[in-house]
């Protein structure tokens, strides 16, 4: 349902849950952050109002200066503290936050499984990409994201990021929007601007099929061939 990444020099955490309540207009049943710190991705969800997330994780010192953050909207697998995002790999290398559906999740699923010993954790067909990405990672995240999406079908807009490339953020679109914002020092993915109106008045707009990556002094994007794209930076003139 709605997607908040940053990457910078500050605590993510405050500014992503900032960034989703932003969203809280679009509805939801659940939310969740994953951070990523020293080498270290941590994940903390939970079923029910962002408040509830914010209570469960009141006094705990999370750090992590990059971070994804999601409201679902449930469509496959209920609405419980486990199947909200974000979904981290196996191997605790990977995490997700998606938006859409994954039409050939089981088929993924049966692969990884048998083919990788994956075993999986959620009823969701959201944790297929974790598992998918962290099986084709060899060190470079957007590069693994490229043979990913070359195996999924559906409706599929996401976020991921690695522990092993901690200020890195790769984002990719598939039918649902997905804009990036250009901050000072820092940078952003949302699904929706208004997550991001407060912090930055500077976007880009990404478009089908285009992966987006982010480190906090850097946005590419790259096209369906790799190829970066040269996309005119669109400057927001209006504020909440
Ligand atoms: N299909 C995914 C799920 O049920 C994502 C739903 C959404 O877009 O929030 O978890």
């Amino acid at each position: 349902c709605g997607i908040v990444g940053y990457t910078g020099h500050e605590n993510a955490k405050d500014i992503i849950i900032d960034g989703l309540k932003k969203l809280e207009y679009r509805g939801y049943d659940s939310a969740g952050i994953a951070l990523s710190d020293n080498g270290k991705i941590t994940v903390r969800k939970k079923a029910g109002r962002i408040s509830n997330l914010e209570e469960a994780i009141k006094g705990e010192k999370l750090e992590g200066t990059t971070g994804i953050g999601h409201t679902r909207w449930a469509t496959h697998g209920s609405p419980t503290d486990f199947n909200a995002h974000p979904h981290t790999s196996m191997d605790g290398n990977i995490a997700i936050v998606h938006n859409g559906i994954i039409e050939n999740y089981m088929e993924l699923r049966e692969e990884l499984s048998s083919k990788h010993g994956i075993k999986f954790v959620t009823e969701t067909d959201s944790e297929v990409i974790a598992q998918l990405i962290s099986v084709l990672y060899k060190g470079n995240l957007e590069d693994a994201v490229f043979e990913a999406v070359k195996k999924m079908r559906g409706a599929y807009t996401f976020g991921a990021i690695s522990a092993s490339e901690p200020d890195k953020m790769v984002a990719y679109r598939k039918d649902t929007p997905l804009i990036a914002g250009l901050g000072k020092d820092c940078n952003f993915i949302a699904s929706d601007m208004t997550a991001l109106l407060k912090y930055l008045d500077k976007i880009y707009l990404i478009e089908n099929g285009e992966t987006v990556v982010c480190t906090p002094d850097k946005i590419q994007i790259l096209d369906a061939n790799k190829k970066p794209v040269d996309r005119d930076v669109l400057k927001v003139t209006w504020s909440q």
